[in-house]
This record gives C-alpha cells, sequence and structure tokens, in this order.
C-alpha cells in the first residue's frame, strides 16, 4: 500500500510527482523529496522555496524538516538562505547522528560543504510584494504575517515507510531569525512507520503550543482513525488557546496511518490539502470546519480558480517580470 497526503493545493504537482516515484516503486523518502522540491522550485508561491516572501529585513529565511518513521532519524534546517532546496539539505541531515538540526549560517556552512546548489531565492516579484506591503504596515493597513502556509507532506510507500517533511519560508515580514512549528519536530511533523504521520501548517507558535503533529501520532497510536485523531488534536487545542489566551492562531493538519487512511482538520474557514493512494485517485479537497465540525468537500474548478487567483493574484508580470 502506498499513499501521499499534502498541505494546500499548491502542492498537487509535486504530489503528482511524488507519487509517479511511488509507483516506480520508489521509496518514501525519494516521493517526499521530489514532491517537495517541485513546490520549492515553483516561483509563484509565495510562501516557500525560491520566491517565498521576505522577512523584515527583506531576506528570504527558509526552514525545512525530514523524518524517517522507521529509524526515526530526523533532520532540521531553520533560517537557512541562499539555498535551492532546503528539503534535500534536511534530508541529508537526518542521517547524521549528532549535529543534525542546524540553523542559519551553520546550516549554511554545512550545505555549502555538501555542494548543496547555492540560489538567490529572493525573487524580484517577492522583492516588489515585500515593497509594496512595507507601507501597508507602516500604516498599519497589513498585519505583518499576512501570506504564509507551510508545504508539509506525509507518504507511506511500498515497503511500509512512512516519511514526513516540511519546507516553509514561515511567516511574511517575520523577524530575522524567527522559527515556526515547520521545523521542530512533534510540532510540524512527526513519522513513524508503526503508526502513521502528521504534518501540520498554520502559526507556527500556536501549532507548536500542542506539539499538534505528534499528538495527533499519539492519538493514532491509542485507536483513532487518522480523520478522529486530526479532528481531536485541532479542535483540542484550539479550545486550549481560547479558554486561556482568548484566542489561538491557524492551525490545520493532514495525517496518513500506515494502512494508507487520511485525515485532515482545521479550525479556520478553509483549508486544503492533496491527496492519493493506492486505492483513491488524486484529489485536492477542501476542508472547512463550521462551528467545530469538518466537513471534506472535493475542489472544483471554480474554487481552484478562486485558489490561484488568492495564492498568486499578486503577480502582475509586466510590472514585475518572473
Ligand atoms: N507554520 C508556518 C510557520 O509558522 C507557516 C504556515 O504554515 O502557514 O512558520
Amino acid at each position: 500500500m502506498w499513499g501521499l497526503i499534502a498541505t494546500w493545493r499548491m502542492s498537487k504537482d509535486g504530489v503528482e510527482k511524488g507519487i509517479e516515484t511511488l509507483k516506480r516503486n520508489g521509496s518514501a523518502g525519494e516521493a517526499i523529496e521530489i514532491a517537495i522540491q517541485e513546490v520549492e522550485n515553483y516561483p509563484l508561491f509565495k510562501s516557500v522555496g525560491f520566491g517565498g516572501l521576505p522577512n523584515e529585513e527583506m531576506e528570504v529565511e527558509l526552514d525545512a524538516a525530514y523524518m524517517d518513521g522507521d529509524t526515526l532519524d530526523v533532520g532540521s534546517i531553520m533560517a537557512i538562505k541562499d539555498f535551492a532546496n532546503p528539503i534535500s539539505i534536511a534530508k541529508k541531515l537526518s542521517k547524521e547522528k549528532v549535529n543534525c538540526v542546524l540553523v542559519s549560517s551553520g546550516a549554511e556552512k554545512y550545505a555549502q560543504k555538501a555542494g548543496f546548489e547555492r540560489k538567490n531565492m529572493l525573487t524580484n516579484r517577492a522583492q516588489a510584494f515585500y515593497n509594496e506591503k512595507k507601507h501597508l504596515i507602516d500604516r498599519n493597513d497589513l498585519k505583518a504575517y499576512d501570506g504564509h502556509d507551510t508545504v508539509g507532506m506525509v507518504c507511506l510507500d511500498n515497503d511500509n515507510k512512512i516519511v514526513s517533511a516540511t519546507s516553509t519560508s514561515g511567516l511574511f515580514m517575520k523577524k530575522k531569525g524567527r522559527v515556526g512549528d515547520s521545523p521542530l519536530i512533534g510540532s510540524g511533523f512527526y513519522a513513524d512507520s508503526q503508526i502513521g504521520g502528521a504534518t501540520a501548517t498554520g502559526l507556527g507558535e500556536d501549532l507548536m503550543k500542542g506539539c499538534i503533529s505528534y499528538e495527533i501520532v499519539r492519538l493514532m497510536k491509542d485507536g483513532y482513525s487518522p480523520q478522529e485523531a486530526c479532528e481531536k488534536a485541532v479542535l483540542d487545542l484550539d479550545y486550549e488557546l481560547r479558554t486561556r489566551r482568548k484566542e489561538a492562531g491557524d492551525l490545520s493538519v493532514v495525517a496518513m496511518n500506515c494502512n494508507g487512511e487520511w485525515g485532515a482538520a482545521t479550525n479556520i474557514s478553509e483549508f486544503s490539502c492533496v491527496v492519493q493512494t493506492e486505492k483513491e485517485n488524486l484529489e485536492v479537497y477542501v476542508i472547512k470546519n463550521n462551528n467545530g465540525i469538518i466537513e471534506k468537500i472535493v475542489a472544483d474548478e471554480a474554487w481552484t480558480e478562486e485558489y490561484m487567483k488568492n495564492e498568486i493574484g499578486y503577480v502582475d508580470e509586466e510590472k514585475w517580470g518572473k
């Protein structure tokens, strides 16, 4: 049994590539790396890899992580600049016994030594977007942190291995050095081949308060289905945050267990995910939260058009070029 689930509609092309790899009997590790690279390389998505939106100082600082559910190996890089594929660096780091979590210049030094491709990840378009929004932020018309979304994936291969991985530019206009949940084990991702895997997207500062990805895997270990585990983890954390802090940031998750069953949940009005398994064709789902009731709806054309407009809608090629 194989399967791949990913956060957000932007992952669709990547998931297709990952699935081709799984069908050729490639490993979950290979499939997830290829799938995430595809999203990282696409210049029009503003929250992952090349084209990702910059921090307050107009630098694109990227976070990524990789976890092997057989060995529990983890590799993670945080706030790395000027490398093309953070996911591949995190994957390589996961093979290290120590020093497998590296930040900033330490991560860059490691990547340089290991021969990873250097690349200026700030596109003209992201720079123009920054310039355009900067004065809105100064005028308080735009909430800093609008414009984020992480690609997070969980993959199961024919050898029953589960891998989970993430890649993100984090929050737009974040402070230099700010790190969210995405590269933090248990918060942004977790994988255990004997149970399943999970990954998260949303406000990192809140997702990490519930170690939400680990919590989902723990719930699946206790017998919850992936859907039940996702819903319980999201709704419980949302409740705790609202009760204790009066508000909860965006919390969205996906999970897959070792039988290829999957789940997704959110505390916002709309989140999307992409999934394909040996038993189910590739589909984009819109996940809705209606007063605590989670609905999963297959995305239609009108929804997709709207999503693409919102996701890459600031594109004005005449003005900013590619
Ligand atoms: N969770 C990411 C972060 O806080 C952002 C996102 O997924 O939207 O960095």
